[in-house]
């Protein structure tokens, strides 16, 4: 009950609406010291309370799952490759599983979606530049939550109350989803009809 695979086969979920961690900002601030200890990922859209601690070839993450309350762990290999004028740069090692074997993709960003970071080929993601028709996307995405939630595929229909038995989490997380996508179907309607 937590919206999961529902994404893709509607619209794919864009890396830009997802919470993701950077591997390079965190060598900017510094923070990819082994032994250091650091949390981040409090924000609307991120997981809650992730922990993160860096070690000799890699990184622990502890985050909490919450439909659950479970905390998850996950580990990740950090790389380092030379950089052409001198200097070292960093990545992740996703470690996703399929069929038993790691992604290992060399990544910087690792995204947060259905409780789990990985890289976005490993959760289908897309970049807003690269979906061929944005507005069509997100009218689909608007009125699939709308009709998972019991409603209709109408966007100037009230939006769906939360269903008897949908987590709040999850029901914040889709209805702020729709009502992304819905700002960027009224914008583009409003352009188109020169108001
Ligand atoms: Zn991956």
């Amino acid at each position: 009950m937590d919206g999961s695979g529902f994404g893709r086969t509607v619209a794919r979920d864009r890396c830009e609406d997802l919470f993701a961690i950077d591997v390079r900002r965190w060598q900017r601030e510094e923070r990819l010291e082994p032994g250091n200890i650091f949390h981040c990922g409090e924000g609307e859209m991120g997981p809650k309370g992730v922990k993160i601690a860096i070690e000799e070839t890699g990184l622990v993450l502890v985050h909490r799952n919450p439909e659950t309350g479970e905390d998850i762990t996950q580990r990740f290999r950090l790389d380092w490759t030379a950089c052409q004028y001198g200097g070292h740069r960093p990545w992740f090692i996703c470690s996703e599983l399929h069929d038993g074997k790691e992604c290992e993709r060399r990544v910087a960003k690792l995204y947060f979606k259905d409780g789990r970071f990985a890289c976005r080929i490993c959760h289908g993601l897309t970049y807003a530049s690269q979906q061929k028709d944005p507005w069509g996307q997100a009218l689909a995405t608007a009125q699939a939550i709308r009709m998972k939630l019991g409603g209709d595929a109408a966007l100037v229909n009230p939006f769906p109350d939360k269903p008897a038995r949908m987590h709040w989490s999850t029901y914040q997380r889709l209805r702020e989803r729709a009502q992304r996508a819905e700002a960027q179907v009224w914008e583009r309607a409003q352009r188109l009809t020169g108001r």
